[in-house]
């Protein structure tokens, strides 16, 4: 396939989630359901389920509001929004993970707003890195497990080294695409979210196929004319509209330290030792990121550093509102930033915008002084 043939592939899926689910459940496929930020995919594949990413979608809240004060993001509503629509009807079960305050509430919300579909929590500790933390996080993964075997799933080590080789293969993919549209500016804000956002609707070896034949036809492509090239930092930018405004104002992403894009792919599950080890290790190994603890906050320099190695001349930060973890960053991030001679700016989304106004006049203004 061409890169444009490849790119509407990759369009399809996220614009239709339903169809891709009702895709897998008529082939006889159990699903389960994968709330942010980082759910144990390699377990539910290892046990015979397709993980499908429940991240929300842009709507309109109205069911979610009797369960969740005003001041909730919108990612969590709107996942409850569209269980309560019965948008994940046919789902086996939800793993909702416990690395912000907001996911907490939705599973105990969940129960009662969605009885008919079995919440699994994934409880992950906050200090991750010593023996003990890796401990506790591989307790979790063995509760998963348990709950997953109650629906008919089976667990072996043999099958859970199988399948994190096959996510590792995937987070590889994704890294070098990440690496080539860097490359690209022809290739829009909006193509760049579909490739992210279709991962989570995929089979991990569905999407890793369609990824390397992008990103090989990619390398084929002469690059487009130079944009101003940006990082875009954030939990989510899926929303088309807000793409759309950075197509619209010249705007390359050079990289990203999205939670929803590649920050899902930095770190793979280490070869050694059993694998369950192994992937509790990765949880322990990974980092720059919002929701993970680290005292010395290395995301901060993460942005800078790769802002710089990138070329890119400002940053991004799409900030979700009502977003604790990432609000909290923000300001060392602006700090570090304008210490290192980086501009930044920073626009508030939400699930449930419609207008994009406010966003566009202050990215407008941001290209201009960056172009300066
Ligand atoms: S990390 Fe932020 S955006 Fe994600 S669920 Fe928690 S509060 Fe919502």
């Amino acid at each position: 396939m061409t890169v444009n043939e490849l790119f509407a592939k990759l369009h399809e899926v996220p614009a239709d989630p339903k169809a891709q689910m009702d895709r897998y459940l008529a082939e006889g496929k159990k699903i389960v359901l994968c709330a942010p930020v980082y759910t144990p995919e390699e377990i539910i594949h290892a046990m015979g389920f397709v993980p499908m990413g429940a991240w929300g979608a842009d709507t309109e809240l109205r069911r979610a509001k009797e369960y969740c004060p005003a001041f909730l993001c919108s990612i969590v509503q709107s996942i409850l929004e569209l269980g309560i629509n019965g948008m994940y009807d046919g789902a086996s079960a939800i793993v909702i993970p416990s690395l912000c305050d907001t996911l907490k509430t939705l599973g105990e919300n969940w129960k009662y707003a969605v009885p008919s579909i079995p919440f699994i929590p994934m409880t992950y500790p906050q200090n991750r890195k010593p023996a003990y933390g890796v401990a506790f996080t591989k307790a979790g993964y063995e509760r998963v497990i348990r709950d997953l075997e109650k629906l008919g799933g089976t667990f072996s080590d043999e099958k859970l080294a199988a399948s994190n080789a096959v996510y590792n293969r995937h987070n590889a993919a994704m890294r070098k695409l990440e690496q080539v549209l860097a490359k690209h500016p022809e290739v829009t804000a909006c193509q760049r979210s579909d490739a992210f956002k279709s991962a989570f609707f995929l089979t991990k070896e569905e999407h890793t196929a369609l990824i390397e034949e992008l990103t090989a036809a990619l390398e084929q492509q002469t690059p487009g004319t130079e944009k101003t090239p940006i990082l875009l930092s954030g939990i989510l930018a899926d929303a088309p509209a807000f793409n759309a405004i950075l197509d619209e104002m010249g705007l390359h992403i050079v990289a990203d330290d999205v939670a929803a894009q590649s920050r899902q792919y930095q770190t793979d599950v280490p070869e050694s030792g059993d694998a369950l080890t192994a992937l509790a290790e990765k949880f322990a190994n990974m980092d720059n990121c919002s929701v993970l603890y680290n005292a010395a906050k290395p995301r901060v320099k993460w942005i800078v550093d790769t802002a710089k190695a990138r070329g890119a001349k400002g940053v991004l930060v799409a900030l979700t509102k009502f977003c604790d973890p990432e609000e909290f960053d923000y300001v060392m991030i602006k700090k570090a930033c304008e210490s290192a001679g980086i501009p930044i700016t920073v626009v508030e989304i939400d699930r449930q915008m419609v207008q994009f106004e406010q966003a566009r006049t202050n990215i407008e203004t941001f290209r201009d002084m960056l172009n300066m």
